[in-house]
């Protein structure tokens, strides 16, 4: 089955997933491995690079502490044409898996591995199902075929239905020690990027894969436009004439920052202390918002940037536009006035 099946291999665990990693396999070896593992964590960590190693290990026909690379197995899956993975997501970003694409599943997970051993699913993010496809999924998970798992994945465990979750053995991937993210990050940037490794993880709340995706040349461009807005704003500039620039490059990072500045500023705002600022760039414009704004009106603010960025993953609002004036609009009513 090749639904949207990703073409590169995957055989080992990230740097900071070796105890789960260890954990899995051992589970594995003493035939203990559950039909559904639902692994979660922040953006960024490497759920799914998690999962592709461990996929990769159960398809592969000589693996060792990881899958070989180089079997028949290993090459289909490289090719990304295994017919015994199956990959389900939205088909767009933002919107929900569909009951069709589970119903899909059924043959398949009813289905003798092509390749004789195991077959997976991965399915993220898990939260983007809604109830029709989640009892058709239940089906699936309360009826398991022999030698298939199902791997689930999210960075929203709390928005995955409860009945989901409780078939399902969780794995909760911590944010990797500080000391392996620096150095994955040193092995995986170019060396002009890598001069902002801590910052980028700051941003990235210590994600390393998120790190990296912020380092890249269009999302520093970003930031910096964004930061200019932001100054604009500050001093003035009418939010109706902005809101068409901040909706240029990813909406989801523009808002993200927009509530990383605001908590950001609040922490300073209560500890007074300059040295603690995560983004210290933005200095100038937290000492004006300090004369005009309040805590509570960030806070509230922070909400509201957050209720926004939810409508927009999970593609319930449909006039992006409005949205971005409206909350501008509040913006300049709460830290500017
Ligand atoms: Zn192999």
């Amino acid at each position: 089955m090749t639904e949207s099946q990703s073409s590169s291999l995957v055989t080992e665990p990230l740097l900071w997933q070796q105890q789960e990693w260890k954990r899995l396999i051992e589970r594995y070896q003493a035939g203990r491995l559950p039909h559904a593992l639902l692994i979660s964590g922040g953006e960024g960590i490497g759920k799914s690079h998690l999962a592709h190693a461990l996929t990769a290990y159960l398809l592969c026909r000589t693996p060792s502490d990881t899958a070989c690379g180089d079997c028949a197995s290993c090459q289909l899956l490289a090719a990304g044409s295994h017919p015994d993975l199956a990959e389900i997501s939205p088909e767009s970003a933002g919107k929900q898996i569909r009951i069709e694409q589970i119903r899909a599943l059924q043959s398949y997970v009813g289905k003798t591995a092509q390749q004789g051993g195991f077959r997976v699913v991965i399915m993220q993010p898990a939260d983007a199902m809604n109830q029709n496809s989640a009892n058709a999924l239940l089906k699936n998970l309360e009826e398991p075929g022999e030698n298939v798992l199902f791997v689930l994945l999210t960075h929203r465990i709390s928005s995955v239905l409860p009945t989901i979750r409780s078939r399902c053995q969780q794995i909760a991937l911590p944010v990797p020690q500080h000391d392996l993210a620096v150095q994955w990050l040193h092995d995986n940037l170019e060396s002009h990027q890598a001069l902002h490794t801590e910052k980028l993880l700051k941003m990235a709340n210590g994600n390393p894969l998120m790190a990296r995706q912020l380092a890249s040349d269009s999302m520093h461009e970003q930031r910096d436009k964004l930061f200019l807005l932001m100054e604009s704003l500050t001093r003035g500039a009418e939010p109706v004439e902005l809101a068409p620039s901040f909706q240029e490059g990813d909406l989801q990072w523009t808002l993200r920052w927009m509530q990383q500045w605001l908590a950001d500023w609040s922490s300073w705002c209560l500890l007074q202390q300059d040295s603690e600022v995560r983004f210290p760039e933005m200095m100038p414009l937290y000492r004006h918002w300090h004369k005009t704004a309040s805590l509570d009106a960030a806070r509230e603010l922070y909400q509201r940037v957050g209720e926004l960025r939810s409508q927009l993953a999970s593609g319930g609002n449909p006039n992006i536009q409005l949205a971005i004036e409206a909350l501008l609009i509040n913006w300049s009513g709460k830290m500017l006035v």
